[in-house]
């Protein structure tokens, strides 16, 4: 699961996060980050057999968990395999293939809707 971790600035100095790898038996990737001592966000992808216990053990501690359910759409019909959106996603979740067609990879997507916005076509669409 990918969700966006919120950490308010009373819990940015906590070790929460090392704890709870320590605590769980779970995989935690962290994909972005941006947290200042003001507090901040991290998107992250999270698996394994104790996720509902991690999960909870962070709410517990106060970071608000927020999971993406967004995925990216590309019509084959509309595409023209132009390629103007593969540079504006921020994850590298659309790529060029070898025969110069365009895929997305909804594993990295995280919905952000960037390349919905370069669309010439409007061949790309973000849905829930
Ligand atoms: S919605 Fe965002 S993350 Fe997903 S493919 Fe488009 S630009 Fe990349
Ligand atoms: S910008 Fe639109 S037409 Fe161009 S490759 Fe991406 S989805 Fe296809």
């Amino acid at each position: 699961m990918k969700a966006w971790l919120t950490f308010s600035p009373s819990i940015v100095n906590k070790t929460v996060i090392s704890n709870l790898v320590k605590t769980y038996d779970i995989e935690f990737n962290i994909l972005r980050a941006d947290i200042t001592p003001q507090g901040g966000k991290m998107l992250i992808e999270i698996g394994g057999t104790q996720q509902e216990q991690a999960i909870k053990f962070m709410e517990k501690e106060g970071i608000h968990l927020n999971p993406i359910k967004k995925v990216v759409k590309k019509d084959e019909e509309k595409c023209i395999d132009c390629g103007a959106c593969i540079s504006l996603c921020p994850v590298k979740a659309i790529c060029p293939t070898r025969d110069w067609t365009v895929e997305v990879d909804n594993e990295l997507c995280i919905g952000c809707g960037f390349c919905t916005y370069s669309c010439p076509t409007r061949a790309i669409k973000v849905t829930e």
